[in-house]
């Protein structure tokens, strides 16, 4: 606490990552990045553009990258933003496209940097409950609101919401913005890009992506919207009274270049999926719940055991995985998919902790 804070640093209540932790031979299941490496091309884009030209600033614009991303997905270059990580295009979201007179809705139990950024930027919000199975209940997002926003698949339960759904709500809900973040959507969800393609792209849809999960970049800091060209003229406006450059030089060559390699993404994903279904049969004969799960994640209780004391038994093993501190959830542990050697060493502490509890 300073006497010099501004007023609103005073009440922010900062989003809280997962911890990095800088222990060796730790099992880190806890911040959902790849257990697999960035797509070669990738590293050998970001060495070849370390050279004499990272004394000149990058493409403001990030040109290149913004048609890299707009080819892959049968869009404009136009219908491109980037930003420093999905984070930052979300905070630019928030101030951009969200900040109404009416509040902004989104799920009880989500990704809990929403609220912060309503925190930072003023914005009042409502939280629509999840079902009993945490399920989003689409139809309970009412006009009138300010904008709606949800992951698809929904963090940190991992369930997703049919592509259908989103359409039935898109047509419910014409005066504000829909914002879907597919931070997950490579591991098993039905993306709602295919919707803004052609000139029946919806004025009021943005869907958020980030090379920092399926594409193993989270160190590289790259994020992007699509949507309709006038949202994408309005994050655009706020960019650049922000950061011209978010994205430097090797940011911009090693995410085109992964971007470019869906074939090493494709493979990485389909072994995340794999072990994934793996885990969730193991951790269901030792008798867990798991909530279904198209993410390179699951969400997870047993019946018989506290949340808090299951994440501090698997830290004692070198086991990291998630725990949330927050009504309706403090039964279950989030845990990331990692390898399969990884994924053993997490059952085998289970069924240790399961045996001794
Ligand atoms: C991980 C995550 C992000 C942020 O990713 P960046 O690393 O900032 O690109 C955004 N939304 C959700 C739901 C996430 O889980």
């Amino acid at each position: 606490m300073s006497r010099f804070w501004s007023p609103v640093v005073q009440t922010l209540t900062p989003y809280i990552p997962g911890e990095q932790p800088q222990m060796e031979r730790l099992v880190k299941l806890n911040t959902n990045e790849s257990p697999y490496g960035p797509s070669p091309k990738a590293l050998a884009a970001i060495h070849e553009q370390a050279n004499n030209d990272l004394r000149l600033y990058p493409d403001p614009e990030g040109a290149a990258l913004k048609k890299a991303i707009a080819d892959l997905h049968g869009l404009l270059p136009k219908q491109v933003f980037l930003g420093n990580g999905s984070d930052e295009v979300l905070a630019h979201v928030f101030l951009g496209l969200l900040k109404q007179a009416k509040p902004v809705q989104f799920p009880d139990i989500t990704y809990s940097f929403y609220p912060v950024y309503c925190k930072l930027f003023g914005i009042d919000y409502q939280t629509i409950p999840l079902g009993s199975n945490f399920e989003i209940q689409a139809n309970d997002f009412k006009s009138p609101n300010g904008g709606v926003i949800f992951p698809n698949p929904n963090a940190p339960t991992g369930r997703a919401l049919p592509r259908t759904d989103i359409e039935a709500l898109l047509s419910r809900n014409t005066d504000s913005v829909v914002i879907i973040d597919e931070a997950y959507v490579d591991y098993g969800t039905e993306s709602c890009i295919p919707l803004l393609r052609g000139p029946s792209c919806p004025e009021n849809l943005l869907i958020v992506h980030t090379l920092s999960k399926s594409r193993a970049l989270a160190g590289l800091r790259v994020g992007f919207a699509v949507g309709h060209p006038a949202l994408i003229e309005g994050l655009e406006r706020v960019k650049n009274s922000f950061n011209s450059y978010p994205l430097g030089r090797l940011a911009q060559a090693g995410a085109i270049a992964a971007i470019q390699d869906q074939e090493h993404l494709e493979i990485t994903s389909a072994k995340v999926i794999a072990t994934r279904e793996r885990l969730v049969a193991e951790l269901a004969s030792l008798g867990f719940d798991i909530v279904p799960s198209t993410a390179n994640f699951i969400f997870t209780r047993h019946p018989k055991q506290v949340g808090a004391k299951l994440y501090q038994a698997l830290r004692d093993r070198g086991i990291i995985v998630r725990h949330f501190q927050t009504a309706r959830i403090e039964a279950f542990l989030r845990i990331t998919i990692g390898t399969d050697e990884q994924t053993d060493e997490l059952i085998a502490a289970l069924k240790e902790i399961l045996v001794s509890a």
